[in-house]
Parts: structure tokens; sequence; C-alpha cells
């Protein structure tokens, strides 16, 4: 008997969240600053005893697939090429989009024959020119390794999907968690239908629906009513036998891809109608929760009133604010500079940590001694038109370099202790403050620019969470601004979603 050659199977990853209303494009820098390797370093990062992203994750898509390609031994030899992430920003320059998509092409080319690629994405990405680079890139992969090569792609749960992509990807899995914390097992999901694809265990048919939705499912949370229940509804349509899996996207607002919307799609075993029937299923239970929609947000002056107000969540903890106008990980420029504005001028009895985004601020600090007196304008200068600058006295209270954030300058202005950051202020995690010399158990309030990750990594100082709205890119009714060819629930009247979805996948009426 013939010995059967291991399956080739290359990983790669470029991965990044626009938002199209963002005027700062992001650039070939961004991924340096936040996440870039290859080849072996790839691979060791990937491995049993590595560290995928460093200052983020330990384990994402790509260890998860690797894991799934283990379990296949010497079946399956696995080809790391590169793996290219930025923190979200606005939409991606030409230059960087051209430069990763090739590399990507030559990276294929290079390691071939391959029998199988990963790739892992955002699936909420655009270009300065381009509302579906994704798409784009999956079709330029399918056009090099031809069309009978399986192809299994990760996706955050924010991806939107498109025609061209569902057409050239294989197989697609998208997070089931919001906040996201299953980015390994995403990856271990695809990677195991693509391993099963290639030996020969599965022959997958796949089906999808497009929604003409942009908000509904409350505060979208996987655990909270009412998207709990489609979860778990998800999790038992992949106990039936042929169901390989399932996954449910709720789109990114802020992207320009004019057929945005959430989408559904299902995964079976050689059963196309099996799989037709549970994304149908799962495209009408999305629907029904179209009309719950999220809360609203506080206005700085009733954040403030509250936060005051909350004594017992202040000693024993933080008050956390999110700049909800202002996401970082939704792709804001992170400089908006209302809140900082209302602390300083109506909280003086509280002690307040606030970020922001200055990289002109702390170029103009950089060299500044310690202690030394600071006047100077900060903010506002990245979006100019929804932002404006402020003007801020105090101290410099030491200066750092920080791990996707670049140079960082700490300036004391009182009751708050403002970190200006070089690179997007991505504050997440508590580490951010603490590295700073900015204790969490000495503040009574601590400003955050992310929407729900942040709820995770604050739980031990997080008392009361409070959302603020102050005008910005990240505004939920800001996304009705963008020019999309559907009309979309709740911007517009949508009776049935139907006939929409007939059309975005190119099905006759
Ligand atoms: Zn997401």
């Amino acid at each position: 008997m013939a010995v059967q050659r291991p399956k080739r199977i290359a990983y790669a990853r470029v991965a990044q969240e626009s938002n199209a209303l963002s005027p700062v494009l992001t650039t070939l820098d961004d991924f340096r600053r936040t996440h870039f390797l290859e080849g072996a370093r790839l691979e060791r990062a990937c491995g049993r005893f590595g560290f995928e992203t460093k200052g983020f994750l330990r384990a994402a898509e790509l260890s998860g697939f690797v894991r799934a390609a283990r379990a296949a031994g010497d079946a399956v030899e696995t080809i790391p090429l590169f793996s290219a992430w930025a923190i979200p920003g606005g939409p991606l320059s030409r230059a960087c989009f051209e430069t990763l998509s090739d590399k990507l092409i030559h990276g294929l080319k290079a390691a071939a024959p391959l029998d199988g690629l990963f790739l892992s994405m955002h699936g909420a990405m655009t270009t300065e020119d381009d509302s579906d680079p994704e798409g784009t890139l999956l079709q330029r992969v399918r056009d090099t390794l031809g069309p009978d090569v399986p192809v299994a792609v990760s996706l955050d749960l924010h991806a939107s999907l498109s025609r061209t992509m569902v057409e050239a990807a294989t197989v697609i899995a998208s997070y089931r968690t919001n906040p996201h914390r299953d980015h390994a097992k995403t990856g271990e999901r695809a990677g195991r239908m693509l391993v099963d694809t290639l030996l020969g265990r599965a022959r997958p048919t796949i089906a999808w629906r497009s929604l003409p939705l942009l908000i509904g499912g409350g505060r979208t949370l996987d655990f909270l009513s009412p998207m709990r229940a489609i979860f778990r509804r998800m999790k038992e349509m992949e106990s039936r036998p042929g169901v390989l899996d399932c996954s449910l996207n709720m789109c990114h607002l802020w992207n320009d891809y004019p057929h945005l919307g959430w989408s559904t799609y299902v995964v079976t075993d050689d059963d196309p109608a099996l799989a037709e029937a549970l994304a149908e299923e799962l495209a009408d239970l999305a629907w029904s929760v179209r009309h719950e929609q999220p809360p609203a947000f506080s206005s700085p002056t009733d954040a403030i009133a509250r936060a005051r107000a909350a004594r017992l969540a202040r000693a024993t903890g933080a008050v956390c604010m999110c700049d909800a106008s202002d996401v970082v990980p939704a792709g804001a420029p992170g400089d908006n500079t209302r809140l900082l504005a209302a602390l300083l001028e109506d909280a003086s009895d509280l002690r307040c940590y606030v970020p922001l985004r200055d990289p002109d601020a702390v170029e103009a600090l950089w060299g500044t001694p310690n202690g030394a007196p600071v006047d100077l304008e900060v903010g506002g200068r990245l979006d100019p038109a929804r932002g404006e600058p402020l003007r801020v006295r105090g101290r410099l209270r030491g200066t750092f370099t920080q791990h996707g954030f670049d140079r960082v300058a700490v300036l004391d202005l009182g009751h708050v202790q403002l970190a200006i950051t070089e690179g997007p202020a991505l504050v997440m995690k508590p580490a951010f403050y603490r590295d700073l010399g900015l204790d969490p158990w000495k503040a009574d309030v601590m400003v955050v620019k992310s929407f729900f990750p942040w709820l995770m990594y604050f739980l031990p100082y997080n008392r009361l969470p409070i959302f603020v709205r102050t005008a910005g890119t990240t505004d939920l009714d800001a996304a009705f601004e963008l020019p999309f060819a559907d009309p979309l629930h709740p911007r517009d009247p949508v009776a049935e979603w139907r006939p929409i979805d007939r059309q975005r996948r190119g099905i006759a009426p």
C-alpha cells in the first residue's frame, strides 16, 4: 500500500476591524505596532508554549487551528505564513492592503503545493477604496489555489458576510461569544472542518442568509436575553447528526459595505437541504429580536452625578466610564476630549484616570523632565470634524513606552490623571493604568474606550459601569450616515427580510 504523504495546510491572518467614519487611515505601521509575526516565529507563538498575540491573547484563532491540525497527527503538516493584526481604526490605506494581500498570495505560491489554507480574518475590514476587501482577498486566494483546494476562514462575530466571501471560502466559522472569549475555539472549529475535509471524513455543504438588520438583540451579549436563547439553539443544532457548525454574525455598524447586516451561516456534512433549513431558522430567530434595541447612554453630566452618588462603589472599587462615542476597539480615533473636559470641570472631588490619543502632544512632551509644569492643547486633532482640542495645565508625571501604545505621557492635572498615548488608546485592561504607576484601587473613576471586553478585565475593580455618550465616530446612530444600498432596520422601515436576502445572495425573486 502506498504511504500517504501528509496534507499540507498553510495558515495566515490578515485582520482588522475598520470604522468607515474615521479619517485616520490604518497603515502598515499600525500592524507593526500591534502584531506582526511570520514563519518560525509565528509557529512558535502558536505552539503549546507560545503566546500568539503579545499583550492580548495567549491562544487565538491560529493556535486553535494548530491544535486541530495536531489532533490529526502525522496526517497533516502545517505551514506558517504570516499573521498581521492591527487594533481597529480607520480604513486601511490602499498601499497597506495591497502589501498584505500581495504578501499572502506570494506566500501561498512559495509554499506550493498546498492541500488547504486556514485564514483568520475579521470580516469587517474596509480600505480607502474597497468596502469588501476580505471578499477581494479571498477571491485572489481562490484564483491562486484553484477551485478544489479547501479554504477555511475564521471571522469575528461582528463580521458581515458578502457573497464574494461566502463563495470563495469552503467553510467559515465565527466567534459565538460577545464580549469575545472564544478566539482559539473558533480557530479550532474552522480548523477541524478543514482537516476533516482533507482527510475525507467530511464533505462540507453550506448555506447562509443576509438580513437587512443593523441594530437589534438588545445589548447583544451572548449570555443575556435575548441573544442567549439564540446561541443556545445553535448549540442544539450542532448536536444533530450531520451538522458541522453554525455562526451568527451581528455586523460592525460603522462599515460602509453597501449590503451590511446580520447574517447566518451553517455547515452540514453533505446535506445542503439541512444547511438551508437551519440557516433560515437562525435568520428568523435573529429577525425576531430586531425590536430589542440597546439602552440609551448617559450624558457626561449625568455620568458624573451617578459616580458621585455611588459612594459604596467608589469605597470598594471604582466607577468605570466607557466613552461610548469614542470606542477604540470599534475603530474610533480615541482622541475625543468631551468626557475629559467634563471631568476636569465638574468632578474635582473625584480622582479620575483618563486615556487620550494624541501623537503630537506625546512628541511635544517627550524629553520634558518629570515634575515639570505643562500647559498645552490635547486631543481633538485626529478627527477635527467631530472633535476639538482641550487646553490642560498641570505637571508631567512621567513618560513610558508600552507595547501597542508606543510612547505614553502621563499628566497630573490635579484630580485627573491623563494618560496620553502615541498609538491607539485601546484601554481594555487595568494593567494599562497599573503599568503607568496609576493604582486602580486609588481611582474613583476610570475611563475606558472599549464597549465590551473591558467588562471582563476590569471585573476586580469595576463596581458601577456607566456608558457615556460624548458625540463621536461610534455613536450607534452615526452609522446611519453611511451609504447603504438596502433599507436597514432600524434606520428604515423593513417589513420582510427575505426579498433583500435573496437579492444579496443572487437568487431570483
Ligand atoms: Zn467583534
